[in-house]
């Protein structure tokens, strides 16, 4: 009988785990036996010789903490988040309201001028998402009467998402945000000097903070930790390099561009499909799905694909192609694009160069006009600021406002990340993505795109429907 376990986290510090695993590696013993063995001080040496040492590093990813990091702004939540193999979940901007008192002020501008036009911007813009929250939450409820025996509270609850989807265009990026992370003590490092290299003292200070208490858990494996000197020179050397690029405009601006594909694509997915069951060279396989005709293919996709559920994984296959987009979304959008995982993804700074959206249901309350008065002002406050720190003028920037990321997913991810996000309870933001990337992805790659079974919808639909303005 195998004998299965746990090593409760109420009984051995994160560090001593690690060991305890890290040690079946050349010892015999059993797992427990050697964590009883460890002293704190003994699992310090061994992290201190392999993993800090000798570089075995993946040790330290059986040292796990959980850290609650409260108050920060959004755009330190962004920088922290970027730590791609985290866990986090944050406040939702779709069912929390936000007040201008929850508002960071970035250091880089305190004291200056920039600091009141930053000011006056964000009380602008609460101004008009208080109004907002408002006039929309009554135009829904005019739409979605409560039902039979359905409290106010409940059916608030039941619509919120609605109204709060449109008034959270107005949020600026300093507003406070909460989040739990989970991290092994080996991303959290990594994490902790991307931070603490950072730009924006916010986020450094809150780096400082993390690590602090994260070392009461995992004290040898963060000893470390600190500045990495130099990343920023590289960065400022590109950034200056990109800004006297001057060519440009080969293809047409599109706000959804498949930038590159594999055109043989399916061809490689169905052929590991079969590789994964046969016991011949890829090669093989390759030729063989090369030579079928395309209702052959269909079949071979049916059988794996076909047979999946709505929650089902698709298999690990579809990971042998991928895709690269160049996106333009608003930051609300993008804020929860870039929590998709399983991507690569390079965003461009946060700024206000590619101008904003404007939802629809805002103008039908009749708020334009306070509406695009308050991105206005935005805009100039972030001129202001940006003169002083362009990084810091990101706080000001509202959740409206376009921003290009360039993304690479393969085919699973794809598979993941278009049906949860097309899906009706999505933001619309998303949803307008989702249905772009299907319709791109189903192009190229029709016939396992067939079998990403979204919503009968479309892009232009959602776009028509909640933007007045994209
Ligand atoms: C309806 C809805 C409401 C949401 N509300 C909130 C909210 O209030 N607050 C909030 O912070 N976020 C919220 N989110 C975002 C959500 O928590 C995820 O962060 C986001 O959708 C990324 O998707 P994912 O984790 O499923 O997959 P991805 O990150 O895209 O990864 C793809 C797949 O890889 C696997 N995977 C990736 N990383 C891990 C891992 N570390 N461990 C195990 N498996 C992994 C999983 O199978 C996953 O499905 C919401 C999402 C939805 C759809």
């Amino acid at each position: 009988m195998p004998r299965v376990y746990l090593l409760p986290t109420s009984k051995y510090s994160p560090e001593v785990i690690a060991v305890a695993f890290a040690k079946t590696s050349r010892s015999p013993k059993p797992f427990d036996r050697t964590a009883e063995e460890l002293s704190a001080e003994q699992s310090a040496k061994f992290h201190e010789k392999w993993v800090i040492g000798y570089g075995h590093a993946s040790v330290a990813e059986h040292a796990v903490v959980h850290v609650a990091v409260e108050g920060i702004s959004r755009v330190a939540a962004e920088a922290l988040e970027s730590a791609r193999l985290g866990s986090f979940t944050e406040k939702s901007s779709r069912y929390q309201r936000f007040t201008p008192e929850e508002v960071v002020i970035p250091p880089e501008i305190a004291g200056k001028a920039a600091e009141k036009a930053y000011r006056e911007a964000v009380e602008t813009l609460f101004g008009a998402y208080g109004r907002c929250v408002a006039a929309v939450r009554e135009q829904v409820r005019r739409t979605e009467p409560p039902r039979e025996g359905e409290s106010e509270k409940r059916w608030d609850a039941r619509i919120r998402s609605r109204y709060a989807d449109v008034c959270r265009f107005l949020l600026p990026m300093g507003v406070r945000t909460n989040l739990g992370l989970t991290m092994n003590a080996r991303l959290l490092a990594h994490t902790l000097r991307k931070m603490l290299s950072h730009p924006l003292a916010e986020v450094r200070q809150i780096a400082e903070q993390i690590l602090s208490v994260a070392k009461e858990e995992v004290p040898t494996l963060l000893k470390y930790v600190g500045e990495v000197e130099g990343w920023q020179k590289g960065a400022e050397a590109l950034r200056a390099r990109a800004a006297n690029f001057r060519g440009g405009g080969t293809y047409a601006e599109d706000w959804c561009h498949l930038v590159s594909w594999e055109p043989r694509g399916e061809e490689r997915v169905l052929a590991a499909m079969l590789y994964r069951y046969g016991n011949r060279p890829y090669t093989d396989y390759l030729a063989y799905v090369r030579g079928l005709p395309r209702e052959e293919r269909k079949t071979i996709a049916q059988e794996v694909l076909g047979v999946l559920g709505e929650r089902d994984v698709p298999p690990r296959e579809l990971e042998y192609t991928a895709y690269t987009f160049d996106i333009v979304i608003d930051q609300g959008g993008y804020y929860e694009f870039k929590r998709h995982r399983m991507m690569t993804q390079t965003p461009q700074a946060l700024g206000v160069g590619l101008g904003y959206a404007v939802p629809r249901l805002a103008v039908e309350a009749g708020l334009e006009g306070e509406y695009r008065a308050a991105m206005d002002a935005a805009a100039r406050a972030y001129e202001a600021i940006a003169e002083v720190s362009a990084d810091a003028a990101a706080y000001v920037v509202p959740n409206a406002f376009k921003r290009r990321v360039l993304a690479v997913l393969n085919l699973r991810e794809a598979f993941h990340f278009l049906r949860l996000r097309a899906a009706p309870n999505a933001h619309f933001s998303m949803r307008r993505l989702a249905y772009r990337m299907a319709e791109e992805i189903a192009a190229v790659h029709p016939t396992l795109a067939a079998f990403l079974n979204l919503p009968a919808g479309s892009w232009e639909a959602v776009e028509k429907e909640h933007f007045a303005a994209v």
